[in-house]
C-alpha cells in the first residue's frame, strides 16, 4: 500500500489537478497588467483598512488594465453573519469600488475562475490536498485535542518553539497501512502538510513594499484540510490566488511572518509564487501615541462612520490615496481639478512604518472636494444624506428652488466657501436662510464690540430707513455701508481706524457685523450682500425690526 491509496481512500471523489489546471487558464491580459483581490471574511464590517486595501487594488487593476476580484473567506464558519456578504459589497459600493470577478451577493457572482466563495470550492481545495498526499506532501493526523494540549504543555514547560514539528509532529512518519487502518476504524483526523523546512536555514524574499526581508524556513506541519473538511486559509491562500491568477498579493502585515510557509506550500504544489505586497495598518495619533485605528475603541475604524457622518465618499478616497502614497499631496497641488483616478499610483512608494489616519487632515481634503461641487450637486448629495439621517434637513430642503439659491452662496466663484466638510454640517451652515427656522431658533444674538442695545437699534433703523435698497449691486451697497458708518460716527475705512483708533468709537465692519447678527446671528458667514440677495426686501425687513423694536 503506498500514498496513492491513502490518497484515495482519504478523497475518492476528488478530481486530478489537471481538470481544474486547465479549467481556469492562464489569463490573457496585456503586458503588466495586475490581477488583485479584496479577500474579507462574511462579517459585514468592513474596517478603514479594507476600505484602504480596496482603493489601491481597484486603483493598480485600472492603471494596469488588470482585473480586482472579490473572494469571499468564509472558511472560518463562526465568524459570519447574516448578509455578510452583501453589507461588505454595499459599504464599497458607497466608495465607487466595484469589482470585475467575484461575489455581488450571498449567493450570486460574476467572473470565470469562480466560485469565489471558499466554502463552495471544497472539492477544489480536496483535489490539491489529494495532490499532496498522493505524494507523500500531506498526511493524515490523528492526534486529539488533549494530545495537541499535553504536547503544547511539554514544549512549554522545556522552554521550546510551540507547535506541531521535527520530532513533536507525531504522526508526521506513521507508516501508510497504519494510517488507512485508523481511518478504516473511523478514527477521526485532519490534513496536514509535511514541511521540509528547517528553522536554522534562512530565506529571503522580496515584498514590494517592504523591499528584501528574511526570515528562517518554515518547519510547521501545518493543517491543510481541517476536521470539517474546509481549508485552512494558507492553504487555501495558495490554491486560490493560484487558481484565480493572481499576480499580485495585497495584504495587512500581520500576514508577512506566514511568508515561509506560503512560499513553501506554493512550491509544494508545484504553482509560482505571485508578488506579495504587505500593507502597514493604518495608524492614529492618538495623545502623542502611535497606535492601530481600533474597531473596538474607534469609530472611525468602520467604514460607515464616514457615511454616517456624510463625508462625502470622494474625499475619503483621496485622503486614502493621499495616506498611502507621498507624493500624491505635490500632484494635488499641481493637478487642483484633476479627478483621483489621473493620479499614478505606485505601490512600491507606500509607507512601510503605516501612515497615519488624521480625521482633521481628511475634513480638510473634505471641505475642498465640496468646495468644487455645483450646487445642484451639493443639493443633491446632501438630500440623499439627510433622507437617511436627518429628517429636519429634508424638510428645509424640500423647497428645492430656494435651497438652491441658499446653497449657491459663494459658489461656483474663483474662492468658493470652504466651510462645509460633511453633510452633517450644512444645517448648522444654512439654517438661519430658512424663515421659520430663524425665527423659532433659541440661538442668541451676540453682536460683539458694539454690544449696546440702544446703538444697535439706532445703527439697524438708520440703515433700514436710508440705505437698505435690495436692489443695490454689490458696489452700492458696499459704498452705503460706509455712509452709514460715516453718518453714524465710525470710521469709512479699517485702515482709517487703525491709525488712530482713539478717534473712533469703531468701524465699517464693526457696523457691518451687526447688520450681519441682526440678518442671521453669526458673526462668521459667507458673504453678507449674497446671502441679503437671497433672504429677499421681506424677510430682512421683518430681521431688522425683530431686533430693533
Ligand atoms: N481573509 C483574510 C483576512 O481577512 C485575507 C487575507 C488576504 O488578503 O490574503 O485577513
Amino acid at each position: 500500500m503506498d500514498y496513492k491509496d491513502l490518497a484515495d481512500l482519504i478523497f475518492p471523489e476528488a478530481k486530478p489537478i489537471s481538470y481544474y489546471e486547465e479549467k481556469y487558464p492562464e489569463r490573457n491580459l496585456p503586458e503588466g497588467a495586475m490581477v488583485v483581490r479584496f479577500a474579507p471574511s462574511p462579517t459585514g464590517y468592513v474596517h478603514i483598512g479594507g476600505l484602504y486595501q480596496s482603493i489601491i487594488g481597484r486603483t493598480l487593476a485600472n492603471q494596469t488594465k488588470g482585473v480586482f476580484i472579490l473572494r469571499i473567506e468564509d472558511t472560518d464558519q463562526k465568524r459570519q453573519i447574516e448578509n455578510g456578504v452583501v453589507q461588505i459589497v454595499d459599504a464599497l459600493k458607497d466608495f465607487n469600488i466595484e469589482f470585475d470577478e467575484g461575489m455581488i451577493n450571498e449567493t450570486e457572482e460574476k467572473g470565470n475562475y469562480g466560485p469565489y466563495k471558499q466554502s463552495a470550492r471544497k472539492d477544489i481545495y480536496q483535489a490539491y490536498a489529494k495532490y499532496l498526499l498522493e505524494q507523500g506532501k500531506a498526511y493524515p493526523c490523528f492526534a486529539t485535542p488533549e494530545e495537541l494540549e499535553e504536547m503544547r504543555a511539554k514544549q512549554e514547560a522545556a522552554k521550546l518553539r510551540t507547535g506541531y514539528y521535527g520530532v513533536w509532529a507525531k504522526y508526521r512518519n506513521l507508516p501508510v497501512e497504519e494510517a488507512i487502518k485508523k481511518i478504516k476504524n473511523g478514527e477521526k483526523y485532519i490534513i496536514r502538510f509535511k514541511s521540509m523546512g528547517n528553522e536554522e536555514r534562512k530565506i529571503k524574499h522580496h515584498d514590494v513594499i517592504k523591499g528584501n526581508i528574511d526570515f528562517p524556513e518554515n518547519d510547521q506541519d501545518i493543517v491543510i484540510i481541517k476536521g470539517d473538511g474546509l481549508p485552512t486559509y494558507h492553504f487555501a491562500h495558495a490554491v486560490d490566488d493560484h487558481l484565480m491568477r493572481v499576480t499580485h498579493v495585497i495584504r495587512s502585515d500581520e500576514w508577512v511572518s506566514s511568508i515561509p510557509l506560503h512560499l513553501e506550500l506554493f512550491r509544494a504544489l508545484g504553482f509560482k509564487a505571485p508578488k506579495y505586497a504587505h500593507t502597514a495598518p493604518i495608524m492614529k495619533d492618538d495623545n502623542g501615541k502611535k497606535r492601530k485605528i481600533s474597531k473596538r475603541k474607534d469609530p472611525e475604524a468602520a467604514v460607515s462612520y464616514y457615511h454616517e457622518q456624510g463625508i462625502p465618499s470622494e474625499a475619503v478616497n483621496e485622503y486614502l490615496l493621499n495616506i498611502a502614497n507621498s507624493n500624491f499631496e505635490s500632484w494635488r497641488r499641481a493637478n487642483k481639478d484633476k479627478d483621483i483616478s489621473e493620479f499614478k499610483f505606485e505601490i512600491n512608494k507606500m509607507s512601510v512604518s503605516g501612515a497615519i489616519f488624521d480625521l482633521i487632515k481628511l475634513l480638510d481634503v473634505s471641505k475642498n472636494v465640496i468646495s468644487k461641487y455645483s450646487k445642484e450637486k451639493v443639493y443633491a448629495d446632501a438630500l440623499e444624506w439627510a433622507k437617511r439621517y436627518d429628517e429636519e434637513l429634508v424638510e428645509m430642503l424640500n423647497n428645492k428652488e430656494y435651497s438652491l439659491k441658499v446653497l449657491g452662496i459663494e459658489r461656483g466663484n474663483q474662492k468658493p466657501r470652504k466651510d462645509i466638510a460633511k453633510w452633517s454640517d450644512i444645517k448648522h451652515c444654512i439654517i438661519y436662510m430658512y424663515e421659520d427656522k430663524f425665527f423659532n431658533s433659541d440661538e442668541t444674538y451676540d453682536f460683539g464690540k458694539i454690544s449696546d442695545k440702544d446703538e444697535i437699534k439706532k445703527i439697524l433703523k438708520l440703515y433700514k430707513e436710508k440705505y437698505f435698497n435690495i436692489e443695490d449691486d454689490k458696489q452700492t451697497w458696499f459704498d452705503k455701508m460706509k455712509d452709514l458708518s460715516e453718518e453714524l460716527g465710525y470710521a469709512r475705512e479699517v485702515k482709517e481706524y487703525k491709525q488712530d483708533p482713539e478717534k473712533w468709537p469703531g468701524h465699517v465692519g464693526d457696523i457691518s457685523t451687526v447688520l450681519r447678527v441682526a440678518l442671521t446671528k453669526r458673526q462668521n458667514t459667507p458673504d453678507l450682500y449674497e446671502i441679503m440677495q437671497v433672504l429677499g426686501k421681506e424677510s430682512i425687513e421683518k430681521r431688522l425690526e425683530k431686533e430693533y423694536k
